[in-house]
């Protein structure tokens, strides 16, 4: 937990989220800025700057976290989606509590 982690916040409860999934490990809530027609955030219980502070002891994890992605994706009605981790202010990072991003379901996305 840190004081001031907006997803810390979520994870407690101390400021709303829609929700879609919750376990002892993992939270999953919509993006409040979507991107795409459907847009959710797969956030670890666990405060974790970013991947670039990923250890070996975060391994199950960050697999748990990837595994959950395509099962809430089908839930959310997607066929097929898109998922991403950026990775401190040079690779867009503006919530220092590691979050995967997984979206899609608009006409089509760029290519990357
Ligand atoms: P990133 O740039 O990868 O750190 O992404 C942070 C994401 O968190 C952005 O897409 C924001 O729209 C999203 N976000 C920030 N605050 C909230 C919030 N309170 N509830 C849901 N999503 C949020
Ligand atoms: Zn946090």
């Amino acid at each position: 937990m840190s004081v001031d982690c907006i997803f810390c916040k979520i994870v407690k409860g101390d400021i709303p989220s829609k929700k879609i999934y919750e376990d002892d490990d993992l939270i999953a809530f919509h993006d409040i800025h979507p991107i795409s027609r459907v847009h959710f955030l797969i956030v670890p219980k666990l405060h974790i700057e970013s991947l670039a502070g990923c250890e070996a002891q975060h391994q199950a994890l960050l697999g748990k976290m990837l595994l959950l992605a395509p099962k809430l994706a089908k839930e959310q009605g997607l066929i097929g989606f898109r998922t991403m981790i950026n990775t401190g202010r040079e690779g867009g990072q503006e919530v220092f509590h590691l979050h995967l991003h997984v979206f899609g379901g608009s006409d089509s996305l760029p290519r990357v």
